[in-house]
């Protein structure tokens, strides 16, 4: 499959062949994963394992049901897939050896582990789940993944997973991600192509190393949250919010800005597909609101209808000294999943 990313300006969201993604900055799922393993501790294995095995299974799924990708048990079904992996930015995948029960794998340029951390444990465990979804959907079988070596342990350069390929198995958890209509031949002339560049980070796309994740990641892995911890989820996700935008700091954001002709905060709509971001100002000039429309945040796979923009409050205030020279912090005071129109954030002094 062709990777083809677009940019959708009306909509200051990114669209992959047909589906909506997000580009995060790389490392950004990592950074996730950690800081819910900090607080979590051990059962962030299954957790995260889980959320990437059930949403990139989806997702590879949806694209088969629009014909983007053909699955088959075969050589070539895998060798597309790998790449497709690579082309997104979360990792290089090699087979060492395979039979009929067991695969060996490697993964290089892994986005489980890009930032250096240090660990006592093996950590990858997204990369796992991504694994999982790959030969679940090949297969059609159950798969057990365990990693052998890893990177943030210092032991190995690379990654090593070995796959146990257990019995058949017909239903998978799915999540459909939000669709709109593609055709590689003929594109809408109103989402602009955004090239995926190769880098020694793995890809870059507006010259900042990104790692592209299916949008369904964040309400399925916040939704299996709030089962766990409750309400204490909307406190993470602003953690990590903050957190996770100082992946930005190294990154030419003011290109992008003046690239896509937004400032201040409206640059994370084209940096990462977060919604189309508007500020409004005071009659004096300064920040008094930003309305958000299709929040990544807001889209949700329950039935709640409840304030949950949480994660991008965190990464407006995050950023907010950078893009304005300001420590603002950031709060939703409505939000689309409530009033199905826009999220509304404003600050306190
Ligand atoms: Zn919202």
């Amino acid at each position: 499959m062709d990777l083809d990313l677009r940019y959708d300006k009306a909509r200051g969201i990114y669209v992959l062949n047909g589906l909506r993604v997000m580009p995060l900055p790389k490392g950004g799922l990592e950074l996730i994963q950690d800081y819910v393993g900090n607080i979590l501790g051990l059962a962030t294995k299954s957790i995260f394992e889980d959320a990437m095995a059930t949403t990139i299974y989806s997702f590879l799924t949806d694209l088969a049901k629009t014909k983007q990708i053909k699955i088959r048990d075969d050589k070539r079904c895998e060798d597309e897939l790998f790449s497709m992996f690579g082309g997104l930015g979360l990792g290089d995948i090699g087979i060492v050896s395979k039979d009929i029960s067991s695969y060996s794998l490697t993964m290089d340029h892994n986005f489980n582990s890009f930032l250096g951390m240090s660990k006592s444990m093996t950590y990858c465990f997204q990369s796992g789940g991504l694994l999982i979804a790959l030969y679940r959907l090949m297969l059609g079988k159950d798969v057990k993944v365990n990693e052998l070596k890893c990177k943030t342990t210092g032991t190995s350069d690379v990654d090593w997973f070995e796959l146990t390929i257990l019995g058949d198995k017909k239903d998978y958890p799915y999540v459909s991600s939000p669709s709109y209509p593609f055709d590689g031949k003929n594109p809408n002339p109103d989402l602009e192509k955004v090239e995926i560049s190769r880098s020694e980070y793995g890809i870059t796309i507006n010259s900042m190393p990104v790692e592209i994740v299916p949008v369904i990641f964040f309400p399925y892995l916040f939704g299996k949250l709030k089962k766990i911890i409750g309400m204490g989820v909307y406190g993470i996700q602003y953690g990590i919010g903050t957190t996770m935008s100082k992946l930005y700091i190294p990154y030419p954001i003011q290109n992008v800005a003046s690239k896509y002709q937004v400032a201040g905060l409206d640059v994370l709509a084209p940096l990462a597909g977060v919604g189309l971001v508007k500020s409004i100002k005071s009659n004096f000039g300064g920040l008094q609101e930003v309305d958000v429309y299709n929040s990544f945040n807001a889209l949700h796979i329950d039935a709640e209808t409840e304030k949950r923009c949480y994660l991008l409050a965190g990464i407006f205030t995050g950023l907010s000294y950078l893009l304005l020279g300001n420590n603002l912090k950031l709060k939703e005071i409505d939000c689309s999943s409530v009033n199905n129109s826009f999220c509304k954030f404003s600050f306190e002094k």
